[in-house]
């Protein structure tokens, strides 16, 4: 019998046999797509022709394509609708893969060819979009090493070994942290706790085996109890045990393996010559030089802080109202805040929720599509990869331009988020290549299903991620779609959430499901005015921990990340009541792998972008100006990486953007 995964797909759309593949294909198939792959790979390196663009890097392009294909329905599996055998199989394969990618960028002889076109580029009549191809080709080679010769090369692939072991450690120490502590709640511990909480302090004491409700250090639960807990001393302690993961002392302590990493990533840098780890990992940004992102969070920080500091002498108030004396400390502002939001901003998420069927948001989200872009969906029959899976073909003008698949329902076999991929992505290249999107996301199941307002800003984040790639429009995968700088990928996405909180979209798809009457203006109003609700506190934790971050990377290697982290929030003045969101010990984006480390400033660099880009329709006075519209799709949406960030944001906008639409969007213009 035939691997379905590797037999030509026919079907309507060219969409993966779903019903088909069973998991015991997928291990031969990736078998046979990894030696097709590294045999394509050893054809160019070995070619005896000159390189030319087209045998050397358009070749590199199409030597993974059945890998790709097998990788693009397995991993989305994987985390959609994971079984043990798909979870042994992920692990199973995470050092082949590695492995396969590190002989690509090590193969010598491909180097060199990709080297030789580099150097010879002028002359070689490319398009714009092949130069940048080219560009890009050559700086991941140079990136990973392929250019240092003995003893340098040999260093190097000790370091990234070394790195891999010590991200690893971080984050098990810090599961182990959190794993371990837990404190049971008698009776009168739970005195102010909604149910929700009760309960899932019930369920994390049944787990843990204890006699009754227990305090655990997960997010999801010690979020809210320091949000309603009346007793101040619990307060204490379970916050101070939170923010201790990772600085326990003993074996998960992971102080040291801070400091080593840190000091490997400056040896890794300059090796490849760049003077810090920032200057490397920020040159293929768009911000591209610490300068530029702690400008940007500096601008933001003053108001932010200003802000924060009234809120703290509100919330101070409040608590000394209560008989107690003393200064705010971080375990009272969550408490005192929510009392505030009760008192100044309360909605009943439970009125809300009617108004917001999943049905109506879909609707909703299509519907901006297509006053925006032209786009029309029409639903597909399934089966897809689960039975709750739905899927549309999206065209334009009756050209088809995507499938796009919905996988919304919580389910145990999901890993938890809401996330975008493409099975398959836009390119040219070999034959026109129409895209598969799916946008995966965790609601609650019901008939209707109903969504929290923060479900549908999911819902809308998500497709703004699809809408980048479904109206990709380039010629080469490597820069297709969401293959853009990692601080810009978030601006589609944020930026679609805009629409949602759009008064007429609210107007005329937020309604009743049963009655079909629209959203009651005072509930909208609220809903709309507690966006911006401690926004001082949430920017303020977040820029502390951005700019901890830069300042580890920036410069020499600190060898006491803890004294260095109590520096530079002693230099910004961070208030007594708030500290870092994420501090060095358990700051898992930083240390448990390198995806944002000197980057945890992404979040509010595309902010700007999104604050500002969104600020270009309202300028119009039309959030759907068809000008605008065309322009953001010309610019951006459909060029993915196949020019660099900023000029696709120049052409779009005209300049850079200051940081006004941003506190505006966070409600801090005014503290400015
Ligand atoms: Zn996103």
């Amino acid at each position: 019998m035939t691997n379905p995964l590797l037999a030509g797909w026919t079907g309507p759309f060219e969409l993966p046999p779903f019903a088909e593949i069973r998991d015991e294909d997928f291990a031969p198939a990736f078998e046979a797509a990894l030696t097709e792959a590294r045999a394509n790979i050893a054809t160019i390196a070995e070619n005896p022709e000159a390189p030319s663009f087209a045998n050397t890097i358009e070749a590199m392009e199409l030597a993974e394509g059945l890998l790709d294909r097998v990788a693009g329905v397995f991993y989305n599996l994987a985390g959609a609708d994971s079984t043990p055998a798909r979870e042994a199989l992920m692990r199973d394969l995470a050092p082949k893969m590695a492995g396969f990618a590190s002989e690509v960028t090590m193969n010598r002889p491909l180097f060199a060819r990709v080297a030789a076109l580099w150097e010879g580029r002028e002359g070689l009549a490319l398009t714009a979009e092949q130069a940048r191809v080219l560009e890009l080709y050559y700086k991941m080679f140079i990136r990973s090493g392929a250019a240092l010769e003995g003893e340098a090369a040999a260093r190097m692939s000790a370091v990234k070994e070394r790195l891999a072991v010590l991200s690893t450690a971080f984050s098990q120490n810090l599961l182990a942290d959190e794993r371990d502590w837990f404190r049971p709640l008698a009776e009168e511990d739970l005195e102010g706790l909604p149910e929700f909480v009760v309960e899932a302090a019930r369920e994390a004491g049944r787990e843990r085996g204890a006699e009754g409700p227990v305090l655990t250090l997960n997010r999801s639960l010690i979020v809210p109890f320091l949000q309603f807990s009346p007793r101040r001393e619990l307060r204490e302690i379970a916050y101070e045990a939170w923010t201790a993961r990772g600085a326990n002392g003993g074996p998960t302590d992971n102080r040291a393996n801070a400091a080593e990493i840190l000091a490997l990533r400056e040896e890794r840098a300059r090796l490849l010559g760049y003077p810090s780890f920032a200057a490397y990992k920020l040159e293929p940004e768009m911000a591209k030089t610490p300068e530029h992102v702690r400008d940007l969070l500096m601008r933001v920080w003053a108001p932010a802080k200003a802000r924060a500091e009234a809120d703290g002498e509100i919330l101070a108030r409040m608590m000394h109202a209560d008989g107690l004396n003393g200064a705010l400390e971080p375990w009272d502002w969550r408490y005192y805040s929510e009392k505030r939001r009760v008192a100044e901003h309360d909605f009943d998420e439970a009125a809300l929720k009617p108004y917001l069927s999943l049905e109506a948001m879909i609707g909703a989200v299509f519907d901006c599509a297509h006053r925006l872009f032209g786009l029309e969906f029409r639903e597909l029959d399934g089966p897809f990869y689960h039975p709750d899976v739905r899927g549309w073909e999206v065209t334009r003008n009756g050209h088809h331009v995507a499938v796009f698949l919905g996988d919304y329902f919580a389910r145990g076999s999901k890993r938890s988020g809401a996330w975008c991929s493409a099975l398959r992505s836009q390119k040219k290249l070999g034959g026109e290549t129409h895209p598969i999107v799916v946008n995966v996301c965790n609601f609650t199941k019901g008939s209707p299903a109903l969504l929290s307002h923060d479900d549908a800003r999911t819902l809308f984040h998500e497709f703004g991620h699809a809408l980048h790639q479904m109206l990709s429009d380039v010629t080469y995968q490597f820069v297709s779609g969401t293959s853009v700088a990692r601080d810009f990928v978030e601006l589609p996405s944020q930026l679609n959430e805009h629409w949602l909180d759009v008064p007429e979209v609210l107007e005329k798809h937020a309604r009743h499901w049963q009655t079909g009457e629209p959203m009651p203006k005072a509930l909208r109003d609220k809903l709309l005015a507690a966006g911006t609700y401690d926004q001082g506190f949430s920017t303020v934790e977040y820029i502390a921990s951005a700019l901890v971050d830069l300042e580890f990377h920036d410069g020499a290697a600190p060898a006491d990340p803890m004294a260095k982290q109590a520096e530079v929030l002693a230099a910004i003045g961070l208030p007594h009541a708030i500290r870092m969101r994420h501090a060095t010990p358990h700051f898992s984006h930083v240390f448990s792998g390198d995806g944002y480390s000197s980057g945890y400033y992404s979040y509010m660099w595309s902010e700007v972008m999104d604050a500002d880009a969104f600020a270009a329709f309202e300028e119009t006075g039309n959030p759907f100006d068809p000008a605008t519209a065309k322009r953001l799709e010309a610019c951006i949406l459909s060029k993915g990486g196949s020019r660099p960030a900023d000029e696709e944001w120049l052409d779009f906008r005209g300049k850079m953007p200051g940081v006004e639409a941003l506190l505006k969007g966070r409600g801090l213009l005014d503290a400015a």
